[in-house]
Formats: structure tokens, C-alpha cells, sequence
């Protein structure tokens, strides 16, 4: 699933685009992927977008009137495109909005499974919506880490997808901001030292900002990532094979020496059938 660095990439490549025109036609829209009917999409019809903005993982679209708020969430397949007039697009996005002049943005979604999402919002309703969502992960700073560090008995891996306490990182920046921190992704926020906790803050941004300029030059996961699915490369800092457990519906990549002492992690769903 895309995370804070590639949805920000793209929200920055959307921005200027989406405000150049006032929509001509919104819509039409596929059953599964629309998930508001009041107001209905031709609400838009005649509006323009004031921009592109993000929360978490969400992609926004304020009218400029300041009344609507077009909301996108990709999930896992979801893709948005700025087709501009004449240009050839997918036969039947999940989404499209024609923008006066001829250009479309257009949503896609690879495979059947319909899970990406879209809701036309009002401004308030859309600020209901993000509610719940944590302070944005890029920029978090240490005093705010520590502060959540203190509230929350969790694992790392496990705070840092948390959405409502952090918005923004998934699986693959949780696996690389560990790395870089040099933590355990089973280390427990409240074991953490003062140290421990300045070297995450540091990571969450050093690591996010990394990513969002490989995005924004167009890198592909394999060049972007360093540990997120590299199991058996080797470490970019000390050259140990990277291992995986998996934890919570997730698979952790981590590397043994850098991280956990050379502990290798075990699967704590496993431990907790034999115990
Ligand atoms: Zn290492």
C-alpha cells in the first residue's frame, strides 16, 4: 500500500494540475469504489478544485468554494492519473473526473477486488472523517514521539502503523525506519531510552523524506527500499542477511545485527500456539 512518501509524491504531481481547470464532468464512478451518495458527483459539476491535498494516506480535493472535499483513499491497487485532453486512458476507471478542456483525472485499480475508495464530502464531513487520525508522521519531532512513547505500551512496529497515533507510515516505512533507527521492531515504547527515542524521531524523518524524493524522481521499490522485502540481501550498513518473522498479519524484514543483537525474532503467533 502506498505510504506518506508516495502518496505526498503524488499529491505534488496532482496539485497544480487538478486546480487548472473547473470540472466539466464528475464521474461516473464504479458502485464499489464510490461510497457516498449524498451529495451525488455531479455536485461537482462546474466546481474547480482548489488543489491536491494529503492526510495519512489520503488524497484530498477541496472545491475552491471551500464547500466539497473529493476524499481518495488507493488502499493497496488503487492508482490516480492526470490524463491531459487526448490522452489514451483506461477504458473504465473506477473514477473520472473531465476537467473543462479535455484533461481527466482517473482512478484505476489493478486485479477485481474493488477496495480503493472515494467519498464527495462536505468540508465539515470531511473533517469528521480525518478526526481520528494521528498527528502526520513526517515532521513528528521527539518530544511528540516521547510524549506517545509514554502513553502507548506497544511494540514499535506496531505504534508506528497505528494510524490514529501516527498517520502516515505503513509496513514497508515501519521496516525501514526500524532499520535505520537501529531498533528492534519488537521493542517495547515504554523500554525505550530518552536516546532510543530521539534516534526513532530522527529516523521517521530522515527515512520518509528519503522516500518521498526517491518518489518524486520516480524510484521503484527496489531501488527505495533498503530492508522492506529484501530477505537474504544483504544489510546496506554491516552486510548481514536480512531476516523476517511474521507479526500481526504483517511480515517484519529487519536486520539481525543492526537491530535486535543478533537475536532473530520469532513468529509470536507461532510461540503463542505452543505455549
Ligand atoms: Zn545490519
Amino acid at each position: 500500500m502506498p505510504e506518506l512518501p508516495e502518496m505526498e509524491a503524488w499529491r505534488r504531481q496532482l496539485d497544480g494540475a487538478v486546480s487548472a481547470f473547473a470540472i466539466a464532468k464528475a464521474g461516473p464512478a464504479h458502485i464499489a469504489t464510490l461510497k457516498t451518495f449524498d451529495p451525488p458527483l455531479s455536485t461537482l459539476d462546474g466546481r474547480r478544485f482548489e488543489g491536491a491535498r494529503r492526510r495519512a494516506k489520503r488524497l484530498l480535493f477541496p472545491t475552491d468554494d471551500g464547500e466539497l472535499v473529493l476524499l481518495v483513499h488507493l488502499m493497496t491497487a488503487g492508482r490516480l492519473r492526470y490524463l491531459r485532453a487526448g490522452e489514451q486512458g483506461p477504458k473504465t476507471p473506477a473514477l473520472q473526473i473531465a476537467f473543462e478542456g479535455g484533461a481527466r483525472l482517473v482512478l484505476t485499480e489493478a486485479g477485481s477486488k474493488k477496495r480503493a475508495g472515494v467519498w464527495l464530502l462536505t468540508r465539515e464531513a470531511a473533517e469528521a472523517e480525518l478526526a481520528h487520525l494521528g498527528p502526520e508522521a513526517l515532521g513528528l519531532g521527539s518530544e511528540r514521539l516521547a510524549e506517545i512513547c509514554a502513553d502507548e505500551s506497544r511494540r514499535l512496529h506496531s505504534l508506528l502503523r497505528d494510524q490514529r497515533v501516527i498517520a502516515g507510515i505503513g509496513r514497508a516505512w515501519a521496516n525501514e525506519i526500524l532499520h535505520c533507527a537501529q531498533l528492534s521492531p519488537y521493542a517495547l515504547t515504554k523500554e525505550l531510552t530518552p536516546e532510543e527515542v530521539e534516534r526513532l524521531a530522527a529516523a521517521i524523518d530522515s527515512e520518509l523524506a528519503r522516500g518521498l524524493e526517491l518518489r518524486e524522481r520516480g524510484a521503484k521499490d527496489d531501488r527505495t527500499y533498503r530492508v522492506h522485502k529484501k530477505l537474504g540481501e544483504p544489510c546496506d550498513v554491516c552486510g548481514t542477511p536480512i531476516a523476517q518473522v511474521d507479526f500481526e498479519e504483517h511480515t517484519i524484514y529487519y536486520c539481525p545485527t543492526c537491530q535486535t543483537g543478533g537475536r532473530i525474532l520469532k513468529d509470536r503467533r507461532l510461540s503463542r500456539l505452543l505455549r
